[in-house]
C-alpha cells in the first residue's frame, strides 16, 4: 500500500444523494463519512443531487435532503450540481461512445427479459447468469438488429434504451482495468475490476439520455472529484465506471466504501420506510449531536 497524497492537489469529495424518499441514517453515515474523510485529508466537500428520475425524484425531497444536512451540520463548498440541469453533458458523452460504435438500442422490457430468461431456463435445466445486484444479464436479443429496423424502430417512437457492447467495451478499454481504494490511515490497495459480469449495461434509459452509471462518471469527472465515498451497496458498480472512465478518457477517483447499516430485521435501511428518516428522528427529539455520536462522528 502507497501512502496518500501522491501530489499535491487538494482533494474533492462529493456527497450524492438521489431524491426520491427522505434520508435516513444511512444516508446520514454516507455524508458524515465524507465529511470526516474530507477533513482528514483537507479536502473539499461538494454536495451533488442525483435526480435523472424525473418520476420518483421530487423537489419537496431536494428541500429535505438540504434542511436534514443542514440540521446535521454538514457544510458543502460550492453551489449544489443537480444531475437534471447537465443532461447535455450526459449526451456528449454517450455520443462519444456511439460514435466509437459501443452502444446499441435495445427495445425489450424488462418483463420480455424475464419471461425468455425463465423460458431459457426451464428448457435447460440451468439458471441464467445474474448481475452482482441479481438481475439476468441482458440476453443480447437486440445486439444483432439490423440497423435499419432499429433506426425504423426508433423513428416510429418505440420506447427503447441504450446498451453497452461490454465485450466491444472491454476489447477497447483495453487491460489493467480497476480503481485504488483508500482507507482512513490514507493506505491505497489497487483493485482489479470485473465488469463483464455486469453484461451489456444499460447507459441511457427510455425516458433520459444517461444512466447512473454514465451520470456518475461524467459528474465525478467535471467535479474534479478525487475520493469517491460511498456505500458499499455500489462497490460492485464501480466496475463499470471504470470501463466509462477508461473509454472516455476520464481520471478514475479513489473509492472508499462504507459499510451498510442494516435494521433490527437484517435488512439495508430503506428510504421506503420513513419511520426511520432523519426527518422523523428530528421530530421524536433525537439530536444531530446524537445521530453524530450514534453513528460514531462524535
Ligand atoms: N445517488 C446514489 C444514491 O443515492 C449514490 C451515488 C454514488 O455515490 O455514486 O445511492
Amino acid at each position: 500500500m502507497a501512502a496518500y497524497p501522491p501530489d499535491s492537489r487538494q482533494p474533492v469529495f462529493r456527497f450524492a444523494p438521489s431524491p426520491n424518499g427522505r434520508l435516513h441514517l444511512g444516508h446520514a453515515l454516507s455524508a458524515l463519512s465524507n465529511e470526516a474523510l474530507a477533513r482528514r485529508f483537507g479536502g473539499r466537500l461538494l454536495l451533488r443531487i442525483e435526480d435523472i428520475d424525473l418520476i420518483r425524484c421530487r423537489p419537496e425531497f431536494v428541500d429535505g435532503i438540504l434542511a436534514d444536512l443542514d440540521w446535521l451540520g454538514i457544510c458543502f463548498e460550492g453551489s449544489v450540481r443537480r444531475q437534471s440541469e447537465h443532461f447535455d453533458d450526459y449526451g456528449r458523452a454517450l455520443a462519444s461512445l456511439q460514435a466509437r460504435g459501443l452502444v446499441y438500442p435495445c427495445f425489450c422490457s424488462r418483463q420480455e427479459i424475464k419471461a425468455a430468461v425463465a423460458a431459457c431456463e426451464a428448457e435447460n435445466g440451468k439458471s441464467w447468469p445474474v448481475d452482482p445486484d441479481g438481475a439476468p444479464l441482458y440476453p443480447g436479443f437486440c445486439k444483432g438488429l439490423d440497423k435499419a429496423e432499429a433506426e425504423h424502430r426508433i423513428a416510429t417512437g418505440e420506447p427503447h434504451v441504450l446498451r453497452l457492447d461490454m465485450a466491444r467495451a472491454l476489447a477497447q478499454a483495453g487491460d489493467g482495468l480497476g480503481y485504488e481504494l483508500f482507507d482512513e490511515a490514507g493506505r491505497r490497495c489497487f483493485v482489479p475490476a470485473q465488469p463483464a459480469r455486469w453484461g451489456d449495461v444499460v447507459l441511457a434509459r427510455k425516458d433520459v439520455p444517461t444512466s447512473y452509471h454514465l451520470a456518475v462518471v461524467t459528474d465525478d469527472a467535471l467535479q474534479g472529484v478525487s475520493h469517491v465515498v460511498r456505500g458499499r451497496d455500489l462497490e460492485a458498480a464501480t466496475d463499470v465506471h471504470v470501463v466509462l472512465q477508461r473509454l472516455l478518457g476520464l481520471p478514475t477517483p479513489l473509492y472508499h466504501f462504507h459499510a451498510l447499516l442494516i435494521d433490527a430485521d437484517g435488512r439495508k435501511l430503506a428510504k421506503s420506510r420513513a419511520s426511520e428518516s432523519l426527518a422523523e428522528l428530528r421530530a421524536q427529539g433525537v439530536t444531530a449531536a446524537a445521530i453524530r455520536q450514534r453513528l460514531g462522528f462524535a
